[in-house]
């Protein structure tokens, strides 16, 4: 079982949430916001636990019946609110429902705990129905919702949530976490620095994803003019990766390729092709900053319906042009 240890550094108020679910002080709604992988969900899931525990000592315990049924997402006072099978949002429909169970009494006789990982998959309605309910917050009843995209959530229900920033961890510290949970240093190295220091993320990795990221610093870097460029927006055409994530792996390439620039950064050869440390040595600092200005409106190109091909000729252009202003 994962242990507030195990999340050390990645929020500064661990401290004060174990307490505060511990002896029931808790507020009545919390936002846990952050990157992917930093262990919100994770400790939602261990304060739940600390709230609803029945052992003696140091909560939660993990071996009472409440902290089991926690772990085994059991518990009847505690819900976790996802989309319906096959959907993106999470709509006004389920929403309700959720709520419906909050004016139910706890089963068990002490907090009721809602979670919503990912809330901002809760479209407009589905927010503004749950506004209502952290308006007039019921006793015992806690909401902690957890996003990557705090943008997304509206500024009302922002306002009624108790913000609790959680972060990433420096590539040393990430891998140091990892060797801990046991992965071979080498490895850890490797996947702290493709996770930029997202523990959570780290630990999914699989080698074929190493793999990929050396690719794709190879497809990004190897584009010297514009004419290369169909080559490789043809290549991610039919590419099934979700393109958010392509793009997020592609801003950690070019902002490791940008620490590289500013001499801040070796680049090894297991994750960087050798098109990405040529890109490295030969344009400066200046281009990596354009770079990653361009990859930056890439992101926002892909939340308005433009085509992927587009997004991605965005950043291609760039990369070409800084090899066009710094020849050899
Ligand atoms: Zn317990």
């Amino acid at each position: 079982m994962p242990e507030f240890k195990d999340f050390e550094g990645q929020s500064a108020h661990l401290t004060r949430l174990r307490r505060e679910f511990s002896d029931g002080t808790y507020a009545h709604a919390y936002l846990f916001a952050g990157p992917k992988g930093t262990g919100k969900r994770s400790v939602a899931r261990l304060l739940a636990m600390s709230a609803l525990c029945e052992g003696g000592g140091e909560k939660p315990c993990g071996a009472c019946g409440p902290c089991r049924r926690v772990m085994a997402d059991t518990h009847p006072d505690v819900h976790t609110v996802q989309p319906e099978k096959g959907k993106r949002d999470i709509s006004v429909g389920v929403m309700r429902d959720t709520l419906d169970e909050v004016g139910v009494h706890a089963f068990e006789d002490g907090a009721k705990i809602f979670i919503i990982p990912d809330a901002d998959r809760m479209n407009q309605q589905a927010q503004n129905s749950l506004l209502k309910t952290l308006e007039e917050p019921p006793d015992n009843t806690v909401f902690i919702l957890t996003t990557a995209r705090m943008a997304a959530l509206l500024p009302t229900v922002r306002s009624r949530l108790r913000l609790v920033r959680f972060h990433a961890l420096d590539y040393p510290a990430a891998a140091r976490r990892l060797e801990a949970l046991g992965m071979q240093p080498e490895k850890a190295a490797a996947a702290a620095r493709l996770s930029q220091g997202c523990v959570g993320r780290a630990l999914e990795l699989g080698d074929e994803t190493m793999e990929g990221r050396r690719a794709l610093s190879a497809q990004l870097f190897g584009v010297h003019r514009a004419s290369g460029i169909p080559a490789v927006t043809d290549a991610y055409k039919d590419d099934k990766t979700d393109r958010e994530q392509l793009l997020y792996d592609v801003e950690g390439i070019v902002r490791d390729v940008l620490a590289a620039q500013a001499g801040g950064l070796e680049l090894e050869e297991t994750l960087f092709a050798a098109e990405a440390r040529a890109y490295a040595s030969r344009v400066p600092v200046e281009g990596g900053l354009k770079l990653m200005r361009a990859v930056q409106t890439a992101r926002r190109m892909l939340t308005s319906h433009v085509t992927f091909t587009a997004v991605l000729e965005t950043i291609l252009l760039e990369v070409a042009e800084e090899y066009r202003q710094w020849p050899w």
